[in-house]
């Protein structure tokens, strides 16, 4: 292979990016990672992020000192409580269900792709560096890059790109204009606390499980996360995250997506910025449709933040005769009530340009991820379908 047909630009640094980073360094390609944001930025968003079995094994072979207990936390029991605390279901999850936080994958992704390994190839890792643009030229992808604080633009030959840019991906748009993604009518609410202040009654039922509870059209899920000390009892966070229907064209939407600068945000308003009008809205409809242990958990919780709810797919992942890939969420986005987000990306990198399977996954996944969200908030699913995995069958009865 040639010194030019051994690069590779994977566009954003984020999950899907980094796990094919990992992937194609250990291939032997050179990588060259370029993320728009500062490393601070990334943080503000992150949460809690579940890891499927695939993401789980690609982190055990790819990361092979890192033992899994260290960075997760794990549950095989799932339970539905009603909004009045009492328990309606509980069943053995079909998958271990593996909790993390999108800032430790984040952090052991990125450490394990910039670690010196003989015989794998040589990586970069660019922050503030946008592409720009993406440009088929006979061998190679030519991609444009500009960083964001000197505004200096460069170009760079890659035998292979990857676009992991996102669900709002602009070198998606560029390539395939019109995929967009649209809003499911759901905002996420999503906080946390430390594990030594779950109230009482909730820990008695919660006891490390994947616990929901439903109330009045809505959902939160609960589960345990590691802390900043680590997963020891005691050091963890209980973090919870609930659905709740929002109109886009409501008043409510606009001013929940209004942080309390005033600046207005297309998906998320990051951990802290929320507005306390917004917020002691928030806490009013908690004392309203729930029971005494959630409201206090939600009430007393830190930093929340709120996302809007999007999907989108794509039909077409490979792009310029296999030179270039759709990647992660720049590709199918689904939405997150299975919290199946990192499967698909794990899916792509190990098996580079089976566009068939990856696709065919994929969308079974955006149409699984969307019935359990419907599960979760009013009890039923869609008519016909089959619940097939870990909370999926959260509402069962066991057999
Ligand atoms: C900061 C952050 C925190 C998150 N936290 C959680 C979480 O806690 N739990 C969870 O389940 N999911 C979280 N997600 C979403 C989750 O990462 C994704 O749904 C999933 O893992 C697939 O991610 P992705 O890498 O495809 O896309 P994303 O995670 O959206 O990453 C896309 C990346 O591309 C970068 N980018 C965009 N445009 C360009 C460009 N033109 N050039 C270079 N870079 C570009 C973005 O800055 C971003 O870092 C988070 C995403 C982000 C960005």
């Amino acid at each position: 292979m040639s010194t030019v047909s051994k690069k590779v630009v994977i566009i954003g640094g984020s999950i899907a990016g980094l796990l094919h980073g990992v992937v194609l360094k250990s291939l032997g390609y050179d990588v060259c990672i370029a993320e728009a944001r500062h490393p601070d930025q990334l943080k503000a968003q992150a949460a809690g992020l579940s890891l499927g079995p695939s993401a789980q094994s690609l982190m055990e072979t790819f990361l092979p000192g890192l033992d899994t207990e260290s960075y997760s936390m794990s549950t095989t029991t799932a339970q539905f409580v009603a909004a009045d605390g009492a328990i309606v279901s509980e069943n053995r999850t079909s998958i271990t269900v593996v909790c993390s936080t999108w800032g430790l994958v984040f952090e052991h992704l990125k450490r394990e792709f910039l670690k010196p390994v003989s015989g794998s190839g040589e990586v970069q890792y660019l922050t503030g560096t946008r592409a720009t643009s993406v440009q088929d030229t006979d061998d190679v992808v030519t991609v444009t890059l500009s960083a964001l604080d000197t505004e200096l633009v460069e170009t760079l030959p890659a035998h292979l790109v990857i676009v992991a840019d996102g669900a709002y991906s602009t070198i998606r748009n560029q390539l395939t204009p019109g995929v967009e993604p649209k809003y499911a009518g759901i905002i996420a609410w999503g906080g946390y606390i430390p594990e030594s202040r779950v109230p009482p009654k909730l820990n008695a039922v919660f006891d490390g499980k994947l616990l929901m509870l439903r109330a009045d059209g809505s959902y939160i899920i609960t589960y345990l996360t590691p802390g900043p000390k680590g997963n020891a009892k005691g050091d963890r966070l209980l973090d919870w995250v609930w659905y709740d229907k929002c109109d886009i064209d409501s008043q409510d939407f606009s001013e929940t997506m209004t942080d309390r600068s005033g600046r207005k945000h297309r998906v998320t308003v990051p951990r802290g910025d929320l507005s306390e009008v917004v917020w002691a809205k928030r806490v009013e409809r908690a004392r309203t449709v729930l029971s005494s242990p959630w409201v206090e958990m939600v009430t007393t919780s830190e930093s929340p933040f709120v996302t809007a709810i999007t999907n989108s797919e794509s039909d077409k992942a490979v792009f310029f005769g296999g030179k270039l890939l759709l990647a992660g969420d720049a590709f199918i986005q689904f939405r997150p009530h299975l919290g199946s987000s990192c499967n698909l990306p794990v899916l792509q990198a190990l098996t580079l340009l089976k566009e068939d399977q990856v696709l065919s996954h994929g969308k079974e996944f955006a149409m699984r991820s969307i019935a359990a969200g419907q599960f979760g908030m009013t009890g039923t699913y869609p008519e016909g379908y089959v619940p097939l995995y870990a909370m999926d069958k959260a509402g069962q009865t066991p057999a």
